[in-house]
């Protein structure tokens, strides 16, 4: 069956960035799964599986704004280091977790300079021309509890 609204698709993906890096990979784990026209994964690679099956590989390249987004200036901040609470020694490449303007984000420490640290709230892949080499492994239609949750349950998705 071919990939399309309400079916579960599962692959095998390697990421790799403009300069041929391998961001991430789901090579020596399970495939992934994800239950197609629900926003489970980003918009571009969701319309790239559309009409796929099992078997298909193909490589697909996703622009930022189908992806994590392009970099927003204004989600870097220098805050004084007091306002770390609970983080006696800021490092680099620490994430914590801040109050953003819609609740709690997940920030990056991207620089410590004396007393100023800069934290970075933009995803990491945010303004990153994203690689994919998939490899469809199967395609199922999605059970009625999958559909209702909007996510994937068993093998490669949510266990609850
Ligand atoms: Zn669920």
């Amino acid at each position: 069956m071919q990939i399309a609204d309400r079916s579960v698709a599962s692959f095998h993906y390697t990421l790799t960035n403009d300069a041929g890096e391998v961001l991430d990979s789901s090579e020596g784990n399970e495939p992934m799964a994800y239950l197609h026209g629900s926003g489970n994964i980003i918009p571009g690679l969701e319309k790239a599986m559309a009409g796929r099956q099992a078997g298909d590989a193909f490589d697909v390249t996703v622009a930022p704004a189908e992806g994590y987004g392009e970099r927003d200036p204004k989600r870097v901040e220098r805050v004084p280091r007091r306002n770390l609470k609970g983080i006696a020694n800021p490092k680099v490449g620490m994430q914590l977790q801040a109050n953003g303007p819609h609740g709690p984000q997940v920030v990056t420490i991207t620089h410590v300079a004396g007393d100023v640290v800069t934290i970075d709230a933009n995803h990491a892949l945010a303004g990153e021309t994203l690689h994919f080499k998939v490899n469809i492994t199967n395609v199922r239609e999605a059970t009625e509890e999958e559909l209702s949750h909007g996510h994937v349950h068993g093998a490669g998705g949510h266990h609850h």
